[in-house]
C-alpha cells in the first residue's frame, strides 16, 4: 500500500511552502573521468590535476555540481575543508603507492595494467575495517548469510539497501570507500526487502531500523518507501525508530525540495511519524559549511516539518575539522537550524588513513575545547568514539590515577551491552590513534572486555567457516 493511496494530499497541506532561493539545480556529477572538465579546477597547475589522477585511479572519487559551485571556497584551494572532503590529494597514498601508479600513467600504460596495478594497492589498503563482513552479518537457521543486514548491537538492525550503495558525492576518507570500487565481493548490500522484513518481525528486541548505505537518500522515495511503509503493520510494533543514514542533506540538498519526487519523500518521513514512528535523519555533517547555504537550510526546514528529527554526527578528520573553533561553531548552527548533535567519531581505519587520523588524545582536546564553548543543548554530542570490532569506545579523557597518567573510556555501545558504561583505562599515549594501540594502565595484561571479546570473535568466525 503506498502513502499515496492514504488518501494524502500530494501537494501536503501540513508541509510548510519552501523557499529555494537558488532554484532548481540538475544533478550533475563528475568522476575521474571529468577531472578536466571541472572548470575551476583548470585554473590550478597541471601538476595537481595530475596528482587527483593518480589518487582516483585507486580510490574512489565522484563529486557533484553543487558541490563544486557552493560548497567550495575555491580561493582557498587546497586547504578549503570541503575541497578536502570530496577532492583527491597526493598525500591520501602512501608513497610507494603512488608512485607506483604515477609511473605507470606518466608512460601512458594501458587500462588494463594500470587497473592491475590499482586492485593490488588498493587490497593493501583495508577494504573492510573491523571484521564487518564475518562479525556483523546475521545468518538465517540454515547458515546462510543474510545479505545487506547487518547487526552488531543488540537493539539496532542496519539495512543496506541494493539501490542505496551509492552517493551523491563520495568523502575523501570514507571507512566504506571499497564498496564503490565495483568490486561485487566486497560489496554490503540487499535487494530484498523481504529478508529486511522477515529479520525484523522475528527478532522483537530490535527497537531501531538504521538503513544506510552508501547513501539511502540517492534512492527513489518509492524504493524507500517499498522497504519502509510495511514497517507500519502491527507486527513490526517493536520497531520504534527508522534512522536513515545520509549525507545529502550537505552534498544534494535539493533532494528534499526540488527533486521529482521530493513530495513523495515528504509524504513517507510524515506518515511514518503521524503512524507512531520516531523518524531520525542521521546526518553526516563534518564541517558548518555545509550547513551555510540557501538550498540546505531550505531542506532542513522541510524535513524538520515533517516532524522527523535530525540527528548530525561525523568524524574528526585531519586537514578538513580538526579544529576546536570549527566543532563549536558547527554544533551551535545545528542547535540554532533544530538539529540535534549525536556523535564526533574518531577516523578509522580506512583506505587514506595516514593521511587523515587525528591521535586519540588530540582528539579528546579538541572535543574538550569545543564543548566548553556552546551551552547543554550542544552538549549532546558523544565522543570522540571508536566504531571498533568489539564496540563504539568513547575516549572520556586524560587523568592521572597514583602518580600514572592514563586515558579513561567507556563503551557507549559493545558487542555485549554489559559491556557499556563501565570506565576503564590504558596508559597515556599520546600517539595513539586507535584502540588496538592502547595498553592496559595499572600494569594489567588486557582490558576487561578482551577474553569474552576473543571468545565471541572464534564463535562467529567458526560459524562463517561452515559452506553456505
Ligand atoms: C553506531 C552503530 C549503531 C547505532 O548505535 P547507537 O549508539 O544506537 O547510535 C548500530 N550498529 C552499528 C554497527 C553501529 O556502528
Amino acid at each position: 500500500m503506498s502513502f499515496q493511496s492514504q488518501g494524502l494530499d500530494r501537494k501536503g497541506t501540513s508541509l510548510q511552502a519552501v523557499g529555494n532561493d537558488s532554484g532548481p539545480m540538475p544533478f550533475k556529477v563528475f568522476t575521474q573521468r571529468d577531472l578536466d572538465r571541472i572548470e575551476p579546477l583548470a585554473r590550478l597547475p597541471e601538476a595537481m590535476r595530475f596528482e587527483m589522477r593518480v589518487v582516483s585511479t585507486v580510490l574512489p572519487f565522484r563529486v557533484n555540481k553543487y558541490v563544486i559551485d557552493e560548497l567550495i571556497d575555491w580561493s582557498n584551494v587546497p586547504a578549503d575543508p570541503i575541497f578536502q572532503l570530496t577532492f583527491p590529494q597526493r598525500g591520501m597514498l602512501l608513497p610507494q603507492h603512488y608512485d607506483r601508479i604515477a609511473a605507470l600513467l606518466a608512460q601512458g600504460a594501458d587500462k588494463a595494467q594500470v587497473e592491475a596495478a590499482a586492485s593490488e594497492v588498493r587490497n593493501e589498503l583495508n577494504p573492510h575495517p573491523a571484521d564487518q563482513m564475518e562479525m556483523n552479518m546475521p545468518r538465517d537457521e540454515a547458515g546462510r548469510r543474510l545479505d545487506g543486514i547487518q547487526h552488531k548491537y543488540r537493539e539496532t538492525v542496519l539495512f543496506f539497501p541494493s539501490q542505496g550503495q551509492t552517493c551523491h558525492s563520495y568523502c575523501t576518507f570514507c571507512f566504506r570507500w571499497a564498496q564503490f570500487i565495483g568490486d561485487k565481493d566486497l560489496k554490503i548490500a540487499s535487494s530484498e526487502a523481504e529478508t529486511l522484513h522477515d529479520y525484523l518481525r522475528t527478532h522483537t528486541e530490535v527497537s531501531d531500523l538504521l538503513v544506510t548505505g552508501g547513501d539511502p537518500m540517492v534512492m527513489k522515495s518509492r524504493h524507500l518507501a517499498a522497504y519502509l511503509e510495511p514497517l507500519l503493520h502491527p507486527d513490526f510494533d517493536h520497531v520504534q525508530t527508522i534512522r536513515i543514514g545520509t549525507k545529502a542533506l550537505s552534498f544534494w540538498p535539493y533532494r528534499f525540495h526540488s527533486a521529482e519526487d521530493s513530495d513523495d519523500l515528504m509524504h513517507l518521513l510524515e506518515r511514518m511519524v503521524m503512524a507512531g514512528k520516531h523518524v531520525a535523519i542521521m546526518a553526516h555533517y563534518n564541517h558548518w559549511k555545509e550547513l551555510d547555504t540557501p538550498a540546505a537550510r531550505a531542506a532542513i526546514r522541510r524535513v524538520r516539518s515533517t516532524g522527523a528529527v535530525i540527528r548530525a554526527q561525523g568524524p574528526l578528520i585531519r586537514h578538513i575539522n580538526d579544529d576546536a573553533e570549527v566543532w563549536a561553531k558547527m554544533w551551535k548552527m545545528q542547535v540554532r537550524l533544530g538539529i540535534v548533535p549525536y556523535y564526533m567519531f574518531v577516523e578509522r581505519d580506512t583506505g587514506a588513513r595516514n593521511y587523515f587520523e587525528v591521535p586519540l588524545v588530540r582528539a579528546w582536546e579538541i572535543y574538550r575545547d569545543a564543548m566548553k564553548q556552546v551551552s547543554g543543548l550542544a552538549r549532546t554530542a558523544r565522543g570522540p568514539s571508536m566504531s571498533a570490532s568489539p564496540g563504539k569506545v568513547e575516549i572520556q579523557g586524560v587523568t592521572e590515577v597514583n602518580g600514572e597518567k592514563v586515558l579513561a573510556l567507556r563503551f557507549i555501545q559493545g558487542r555485549n551491552p554489559d559491556w557499556v558504561q563501565r570506565p576503564f583505562f590504558a596508559r597515556y599515549d599520546a600517539d595513539a590513534t586507535w584502540l588496538d594501540h592502547l595498553e592496559p594502565a595499572f600494569a594489567e595484561t588486557e582490558f576487561f572486555y578482551e577474553q569474552e571479546y576473543r571468545e565471541l570473535r572464534a564463535e562467529r568466525l567458526d560459524a562463517a567457516a561452515e559452506p553456505d
